[in-house]
């Protein structure tokens, strides 16, 4: 028996046995969610709605690039929702005075290229003074070993947090070795994730190697086949994307 069918048969709660959705892959994630405090996987309607048609293998890459653009804001208001606030100028409006506020840490965002490009936009027009550090790594396609290939850190730390933007988390190769790059560059706050689809491999990895790391996803799936590839998921999201089919 493994962890997963132990928790299930410890939990047979009359709440599992009847679970509140007809939908089976609602059932498994809410079960999946109560064993993972640190995936923030997003409840929203409009999240689910919009994961159904990027996962369509008909859907255009002008929709997935617009699909991409919306889920990350979606899902940037959940991962934003602690940002500190700082007390700025007093301030007039037209018919009086106000303290006004502003977020206090200068956030940087990761994107990890190819896919994580499709986030950049989404985010900067919510936080139009995060900084962008472009982080190039790529997956081995034999050994699904993540390989860093381009890296527009500066030599010191200029950001207080960051958010990375990767659409996918696959085996968590490539988030696990984005993590270790940003915290060895000196990053000590809190590292969150925003992410469309994850498998539950890939976050089980990820947590392992750095639990402190918070992640915000629109759908987790159960299934990592054997290219590292997440079934259902969306197929390969930067090749989809950027409409560059696989040769
Ligand atoms: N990267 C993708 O783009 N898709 C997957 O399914 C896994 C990794």
């Amino acid at each position: 028996m493994n962890d997963f069918s132990r928790y299930l048969s410890i939990h047979k709660t009359e709440k599992f046995r009847k679970p509140r959705s007809k939908n089976p892959f609602t059932f498994s994630f809410r079960v999946v969610l109560s064993i993972m405090p640190y995936v923030r996987a997003s409840s929203h309607p409009l999240v689910a709605h919009k994961i159904s048609i990027l996962r369509n293998k008909n859907t255009k890459p002008k929709q997935i690039r617009e699909l991409m653009h919306e889920i990350g804001q979606l899902l940037a208001y959940e991962a934003t929702a602690d940002l500190p606030l700082k007390t700025a100028e007093l301030q007039q409006s037209p018919l009086g005075s106000y303290s006004s506020v502003e977020i206090e840490p200068k956030i940087g965002l990761v994107p990890i290229l190819r896919s994580g490009i499709s986030f950049v936009n989404a985010l900067q027009e919510l936080i139009p003074t995060a900084r962008i550090l472009h982080l190039g790594i790529f997956r081995e396609k034999i050994s699904l070993q993540p390989v860093e290939y381009y890296n527009k850190l500066p030599s010191e730390p200029n950001v207080d947090q960051v958010i990375v933007l990767e659409p996918m988390i696959a085996t968590g190769g490539t988030a696990i070795a984005a993590v270790s790059i940003l915290k060895d560059w000196g990053i000590k706050s809190k590292i969150k994730f925003i992410t469309t689809v994850a498998s539950r491999q890939g976050l089980d990895n990820l947590h392992k190697k750095h639990p402190d790391v918070e992640v915000f996803v629109g759908v987790i799936d159960e299934i990592l086949d054997d290219h590292g590839y997440i079934v259902p998921g969306l197929g390969d999201a930067g090749d989809r994307l950027f409409d560059t089919p696989s040769a």
